[in-house]
């Protein structure tokens, strides 16, 4: 094995066929670069998990088959992480308080609290009460390659400004979480949902603030409703537990367009995951924006 995927879901609901399908290109596309895979729980904004999601989700994958062959990791038990990561960026001068509300400014933050609320190295920074953002003053443009969408360029400033790395609230935010986590897990290939690509500026701008890694990605097609509507992990009529999980695998393969036969859907989830390692090709995604999930979720006929 060499180099490692991995699945992030959050526990905010049952997982539906958009989750299902990004799974199934992560997983797929980790075993095809001889990479293993792993899943962990991003659970770091606690105040919208769900309880007994997360066991949903496990249980979920598991009847379709996935199987990943290191513990979760939680993201609310690695605090400790996210504040060393912290200590990181304050020492490098990066760090400020800021006590701005969403009415205070438009746009991306302009940076107004990034002079007075500088953290010197070793202050205090206290637990909770006020946020506390990363300086992207000397940031230029960040360079990253997305492997299925081509070379994206974003200025950070445009797109996020001077971002939040902990809320004040006092939980770490989702940016920070991400790129801690991939680099202590070991995680080399990013394969997740379109929704995420406008946000990988400020990881790969992360990364190198905190000297970690950097990493591959690849952002999946967003899966919409057959109205083109965004699928909603809390509709339960999107959901697809209730499904047989081969028929669940068919659906997901036939939306990655790798143009599984009908007769799949009959087999076990082990023979359609055979199939499905020996041609993955993830190709027909490439620079593909949406995929139309179909109306019903009836299992094909034949
Ligand atoms: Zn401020």
């Amino acid at each position: 094995m060499s180099g490692r995927g991995r699945f992030a879901p959050s526990p905010t609901g049952d997982l539906h066929l958009g989750s299902l399908t990004t799974a199934l290109a992560s997983c797929l596309q980790a075993a095809a670069t001889g990479a293993d895979w792993i899943v962990r729980l991003e659970d770091v904004d606690q105040a919208r998990s769900i309880p007994g999601a997360a066991e949903h989700i496990f249980s979920a994958l598991t009847s379709w088959g996935f199987h990943w062959p290191t513990p979760v990791v939680f993201q609310s038990n690695s605090s400790q992480h996210y504040e060393f990561a912290l200590d990181t960026l304050q020492n490098k001068g990066l760090l400020y308080r800021c006590g701005c509300g969403r009415s205070d400014y438009q746009g991306p933050y302009p940076g107004t609290c990034r002079q007075r609320g500088r953290l010197a190295p070793g202050e205090p920074r206290g637990a909770t009460g006020v946020a506390l953002r990363l300086s992207t003053a000397t940031a230029d443009s960040v360079h990253w390659q997305d492997e299925w969408h081509g070379t994206a360029s974003p200025s950070l400033t445009s797109v996020a400004g001077d971002f939040v790395v902990r809320r004040k609230d006092g939980f770490h935010a989702y940016q920070l979480a991400v790129v801690v986590d991939d680099a202590r897990q070991g995680v080399t290939q990013v394969v997740r949902g379109r929704d995420l690509m406008e946000q990988t500026a400020q990881q790969r701008y992360l990364q190198d603030a905190l000297g970690l890694p950097h990493v591959s990605y690849a952002h999946v097609p967003l899966v919409t409703a057959s109205d083109g509507s965004k699928l909603s992990k809390s509709s339960s009529s999107e959901a697809i537990a209730h499904l047989p999980p081969a028929h669940a695998l068919w659906l997901a393969l036939q939306l990655l367009r790798q143009h599984p036969p009908q007769a799949l859907s009959r087999w076990t989830t082990a023979q359609i995951w055979e199939w499905a390692y020996a041609r993955w090709n993830p190709d027909p995604l490439r620079g593909v924006e949406t995929l139309q999930a179909p109306a019903v979720y009836h299992p094909p006929q034949h």
